[in-house]
């Protein structure tokens, strides 16, 4: 990457990462925190920072003087800071690893590293024997709270989102077809189970040979190993395995390597029952190999009823007809424009949810104590109302069905109430009620303050249930099984929220839910037209519990029917329904 590409964000982060390495090694403590200051003022610059940096104009932003300006110039031609690849070769490289660590900052790294800790592995076994605890400046509060960081960083490093996985494996997969047109390539293992972050990455190809497929990669990845049948490669320091298979054993060897274990050892269970040999490399039977071009052979092969990938994370998963797949959605719910946090207008959301096909936008800007968000006072609600209603008509003399409902993302109050009153609930086509402030409550006020939410007659749909972000933070502390069980008898729509970082419900609780007979939402929670598409990631969510379309409420064709499944559409009279809809 040039200068030319390197965004705000990018430029950001070199500048911290600067401001930290000089505090780490004790250097200028002026210069660290000046870096510091003009990282944090280039990340609420409104404008084209690569554009000012490609004319020497950095210094037009406040806290860049000349000097600094001058340094940065650099990024001109190069990917990275030479004063950073500097501070860099005079740190270890696990010792940087350590800022992943949420509330470690420089000066306790620094007495970390002091201490012999150069790695998170080593800050974690020296958490777990209580060595941290007794260094000076820690404690045991804060040791404890540093090993579950530590473990989560860990955790985080070796693994990865799905949208980044999927990402990853489709370049790869579009390189060796482009190159190789007559090989076939499947995602294979945990990826093509769909779960939500993903460890390495596996690949099965057929129809070529592992060192044409190293030559047709050679510009893209590092090839780490490469043997006849298989190579491993690394792409943006992932790994990816890449294992060739035979056309006649393709769909044996898809199921194995796609796993899970437990559900790979039934399926070797059950060919050993029936006289086969499954094995990595396809069916045999007494040492020959019996054709199994698609997965579909194989199970008819082992007298098995076929199992999506997505549910194959148990011995014995049960058969789902009808499946839910992206197809069956036709509304887009939960979407932020630029009235509150997000980049797009409402006119503009509305034309590329139309132009991707669906029949219908459920808007859910922030709501009033969303302020750093810039959620919507009680007036600016009536203000948005007037507006989607002219949206609506422009809709209407067009002669176009597609369906504008006005919906907000209201904050759940630390006491359990939602953030405005009824009034102005009442305006509203549906909610949204989530938690954004005060994660660290104890897990019975939590849970307290959740349910009574869910219980409002304004609440539709419980948004991101725990808060959670993968890979980043957990959720808060919370009685799951309490507040699920309050949805379903509130009538209060669950949330299966997209976006990749969060895919919040977990798949495994909306197992449980779906049980106690909840209804569902796959919501983009999109805060940019893009973002409509992270609807895929939500669906395989959905999948991975086995729902089928009557779970979901936004898979019904029209807003007025989206919104008779919702409980909170219940309140209005059906005169405002059926005006939602035109
Ligand atoms: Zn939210
Ligand atoms: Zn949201």
């Amino acid at each position: 990457m040039t200068g030319m590409s390197l965004n705000k964000k990018q430029l950001a982060a070199q500048l911290k990462e600067v401001a930290n390495l000089l505090e780490l090694l004790g250097e200028d403590a002026f210069r660290a925190r000046a870096f510091m200051t003009a990282a944090r003022n280039i990340e609420n610059f409104e404008g084209d920072v690569a554009q000012l940096l490609q004319e020497d104009r950095l210094s037009e932003i406040k806290g860049i003087g000349s000097g600094l300006a001058a340094e940065l110039a650099a990024l001109k031609t190069q990917e990275s800071l030479p004063l950073l690849e500097e501070l860099k070769g005079r740190v270890p490289e696990g010792v940087r690893s350590l800022f992943m660590v949420s509330g470690l900052g420089a000066k306790k790294i620094a007495a970390l590293w002091q201490s012999g800790i150069v790695s998170l592995e080593d800050l974690v076994a020296a958490a777990q024997a209580g060595r941290i605890a007794s260094m000076k400046g820690f404690g045991k509060k804060s040791a404890e709270n540093i090993l579950v960081a530590a473990q989560f960083a860990l955790n985080a490093r070796k693994r990865m989102h799905l949208n980044v996985a999927l990402k990853i494996a489709q370049l790869v997969i579009e390189a060796i077809t482009q190159a190789l047109p007559q090989a076939r390539a499947e995602i294979a293992g945990s990826l093509r189970r769909g779960l939500e972050t993903i460890g390495d990455i596996n690949l099965l190809i057929t129809g070529v040979k592992a060192p044409q497929v190293a030559k047709a990669l050679e510009n893209i990845v590092q090839v780490k190993d490469l043997s006849e049948s298989q190579l491993t490669v690394l792409l943006d320091g992932r790994t990816v395995q890449i294992i060739i298979s035979s056309e006649a054993a393709f769909g044996a060897s898809l199921a194995f390597y796609t796993g899970n274990y437990e559900y790979r050892r039934m399926l070797l269970e059950r060919a050993a029952e029936l006289g086969y040999e499954l094995r990595e490399d396809g069916l045999f039977q007494a040492d020959k190999l019996t054709e199994t071009k698609s997965e579909v052979d194989l199970f008819e092969k082992l007298k098995l009823p076929f199992i999506q990938a997505e549910r194959r994370e148990q011995r014995q998963p049960k058969p789902t007809a009808q499946v839910i797949t992206l197809a069956d959605m036709h509304g887009l719910v939960h979407n932020h424009s630029s009235w509150s946090d997000a980049v797009n207008s409402i006119r503009e959301m509305v034309s590329a949810a139309r132009a991707k096909g669906y029949n219908y936008l459920a808007m859910a800007d922030h709501s009033q104590s969303s302020y750093y968000a810039n959620g919507l006072s009680a007036e600016r609600v009536f203000a948005q109302a007037k507006e989607i209603a002219e949206i609506r008509r422009e809709l209407a003399d067009e002669g176009s069905d597609f369906g504008l409902l006005h919906g907000i993302e209201v904050d759940i109050m630390t006491d359990g109430s939602l953030d405005y009153p009824d009034e102005v609930l009442a305006v509203l086509d549906y909610t949204v009620v989530s938690v954004h402030q005060n994660f660290s409550l104890s897990e019975s006020k939590q849970t307290a303050r959740i349910i009574r939410a869910v219980q409002n007659p304004y609440a539709g749909i419980l948004g991101h249930a725990t808060g959670r972000l993968l890979l980043r933070r957990p959720g808060y502390q919370l009685d799951l099984q309490a507040v699920i069980e309050a949805c379903a008898e509130s009538n209060t729509v669950i949330e299966i929220n997209a976006h990749p970082y969060r895919l919040d419900l977990d798949w495994r609780w909306v197992i449980k839910a779906r049980e106690l007979g909840c209804k569902f939402s796959i919501n983009p929670d999109a805060h940019h037209i893009d973002g409509f598409d992270d609807l895929r990631y939500g669906v395989i969510v959905a999948r991975k519990a086995g729902l089928s379309k009557v779970d979901v409420v936004n898979t019904a064709p029209t807003a007025e029917q989206f919104l008779r499944q919702l409980k909170s559409s219940s309140l209005k009279s059906p005169a405002k329904a059926t005006q939602a809809e035109s």
